[in-house]
């Protein structure tokens, strides 16, 4: 028996094993359909195989997809986060985000843990630990898809990493996702969130296809964004607005640029004022989170007040700007709370 489970392999691997069980090449997309279009993750239900061929597999394989660690579901919300073990004993948090007019958003991590550690950031702790494989950010799909039972409306690449950091697999499991013979999702409906890693935004921009880029901005404050995102300092701001006006001129797209107001750090009304500065002659729209607080951060959410004044100041110097509500944090699933433990 093969150790692992059928969604474990790349896809060239994969054909070599089924060829190896004396499978004919056209049954991989057979199974890919019951996969990717079905929804069928037993190999007992892939009904257009074989008896023999559904014994073999599951003699073969260690079922179709791999089960998560744990799962755990926001009473309030419906949020639900999955723990996914990889089989270097490392875990990675994917979550799946419903709305009340029946959108689904899947969020996916890229990295086991991020390079960029950013200070109120619970997967930044522990430094970047490795990135994920195509097929490991696929899987997180699959498995969410198998929980939920729903195709995702949305993707967003907003989970444990720095997607642009890892930008092989993550334009590979893009490349899964909008297959039209697999899940086939349309690339507007899918956004990647980076800190502002500026090769990322150009491989992005000179891309086919209308992926959404959003920036987690913070502030446009250079000293204090070196603190809190330092690949600041790597890719200050001045380069960071020119890259997004390059994508935003080749695209037509708007960005997004989010903003987590932390209590006395950057939700003064100056703070509102620099954004609005950076914010001035660009296709960019704001969004407000609220900051969720974690076990150990030194960090606090800025006041329900602050934050409306932030908006409103905002607002009044012709910014789009809304606040988003924040999803899953019962669960320790939301933006920022993600880690490679259990701890939901
Ligand atoms: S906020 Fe994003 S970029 Fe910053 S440490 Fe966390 S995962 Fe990495």
């Amino acid at each position: 028996m093969y150790p692992k489970t059928l969604l474990d392999y790349d896809s060239d691997t994969l054909k070599a094993l089924l060829a190896e069980l004396g499978m004919p090449s056209f049954r991989y997309k057979q199974i890919y359909d019951w996969i990717f279009k079905k929804f069928v993750f037993s190999f007992d239900r892939m009904t257009n195989l074989s008896l023999k061929e559904r014994v073999m597999l599951n003699e073969n394989f260690n079922g179709v997809v791999p089960q998560p660690a744990s799962v755990f579901k926001d009473r309030d919300d419906g949020s639900l986060k999955i723990l996914y073990r990889l089989h270097d004993d490392n875990a990675v948090e994917a979550v799946a985000i419903p709305a009340e007019d029946g959108r689904m958003t899947f969020c996916l991590s890229t990295q086991v843990g991020c390079a960029v550690r950013c200070p109120f950031c619970k997967t930044g702790e522990s430094g970047l630990i490795r990135n994920l494989t195509v097929q490991e950010i696929v899987t997180q799909l699959i498995i969410l898809l198998r929980y939920t039972g729903k195709k995702p409306t949305n993707i967003v690449y907003m989970g444990m990493g720095e997607p642009f950091n890892n930008r092989e697999a993550l334009f590979g499991s893009i490349d899964v996702f909008t297959d039209p013979s697999g899940l086939g999702m349309a690339t507007r409906r899918i956004t990647i969130s980076t800190s502002g890693v500026i090769p990322g935004i150009e491989e992005l921009s000179a891309r086919e296809g209308e992926v959404n880029l959003a920036v987690s901005l913070h502030t446009a404050d250079n000293d204090l964004r070196n603190k809190l995102v330092p690949i600041n300092k790597t890719y200050p701001l001045d380069k960071l607005r020119r890259a997004i006006q390059n994508y935003t001129d080749l695209t037509g797209r708007r960005v997004t640029l989010e903003v987590s107001l932390l209590k006395d750090v950057n939700d003064g009304y100056h703070d509102a004022m620099n954004i609005a500065s950076f914010c001035e002659g660009m296709l960019v729209h704001v969004n407000l989170i609220r900051f969720n607080y974690y076990k150990g951060s030194p960090y606090r959410p800025a006041a329900e007040l602050t934050e409306k004044n932030f908006r409103k100041a905002l607002k009044k110097e012709g910014v789009s700007v809304t606040v988003r509500k924040s999803a899953g944090s019962n669960i320790m699933a939301a933006c920022g709370q993600l880690s490679d433990r259990s701890d939901g």
